[in-house]
């Protein structure tokens, strides 16, 4: 078989599988499992492949029909130019949050020399982006789960930022080490209401939960950072959430006593983020 029958077939077992972005998904399998890039891929199209690539390629593609996300079979995904390492265990980047980076950076155009605080970091996406590109600034990045923090580990190693602190913490019960305090803290914490859970697409639910439930009305993880984080941000400082669709007012009034709080849209126009500053 050829480069290009091995796609074909593949792209054809997930189009069958009824997965909406066939081509796409076996274009990505097929780089994965010959570790050519998309271009070399094209090229070489017409060359034989290897038993062993085959036999990698459709096992990919008999776990993506599984119902295994695309992102943890490649085992990376990229975010805001960068790859960031996923597996089980870890929240997957959505391009939504990369509205929220470009957000943070632009707050910290003000200010680069800043304290930073990214609240459930999982894979670090949000802390380590604003980490690299803001070089001046200092970032902690808080994160409870064993499995969501050797990601962690493993995406600040490969992006070597030395300005990024990983704390292994739990919001609800710690708060900021040595006295540590923020002028912006950021973070996209689970925020799906747990009646929500069991609706989500199949996909998400390989996802760990733990990353996407966020207690009765969704809303847990915001409370518990108005409670005990809110006391850690410096006078004149940010809060910048992703929340979901419909809880943006609701979060806003959670931080009554701020100076100013508005909510944010995003691509498609849901009320996506809320900006607080204090
Ligand atoms: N901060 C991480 C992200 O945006 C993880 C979020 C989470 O686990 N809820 O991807």
């Amino acid at each position: 078989m050829t480069l290009s029958e091995l796609q074909k077939a593949g792209k054809a077992r997930l189009q069958r599988a009824e997965i909406e972005d066939a081509a796409f998904e076996a274009d990505c399998l097929l780089e994965s499992a010959t570790g050519y890039s998309r271009s070399q891929c094209l090229a070489r199209g017409a060359e034989a492949v290897s038993e062993r690539v085959t036999t990698r390629f459709f096992s990919q593609i008999a776990r993506r029909i599984q119902g295994e996300p695309l992102q943890y079979i490649l085992g990376k995904w990229s975010f805001y130019g960068r790859d960031f390492f996923v597996g089980e265990g870890v929240l997957i980047p959505r391009p939504e949050t990369e509205e929220l980076v470009e957000t943070a950076i632009s707050v910290l155009r003000e200010n680069p020399h800043s304290t930073v605080f990214d609240l459930c970091a999982g894979s670090g996406c949000i802390g380590l982006t604003v980490a690299k590109e803001v070089p001046e600034c200092t970032v902690y990045l808080f994160e409870k789960y064993d499995a969501a923090f050797s990601y962690l580990q493993k995406n600040a190693e490969a992006l070597n930022a030395p300005n990024a602190h990983l704390i292994k913490a739990d919001i609800f019960t710690d708060t900021p080490p040595d006295g540590a305090r923020a002028d912006l803290l950021l973070s996209n914490p689970p925020y799906i209401p747990k009646r929500e859970l069991a609706e989500l697409q199949k996909e998400v639910l390989r996802e760990p939960s733990t990353a996407l439930d966020g207690g009765f009305d969704g809303l847990d993880f915001y409370r518990a950072i108005q409670n005990r984080w809110l006391p850690f941000v410096n006078a004149g400082g940010t809060l910048l959430f992703e929340c979901g669709d419909g809880q943006g007012s609701e979060i806003a009034t959670l931080f009554e006593s701020a100076k100013a709080a508005k909510v944010l849209f995003d691509f498609q126009n849901i009320d996506r983020f809320v900006q607080i500053i204090v």
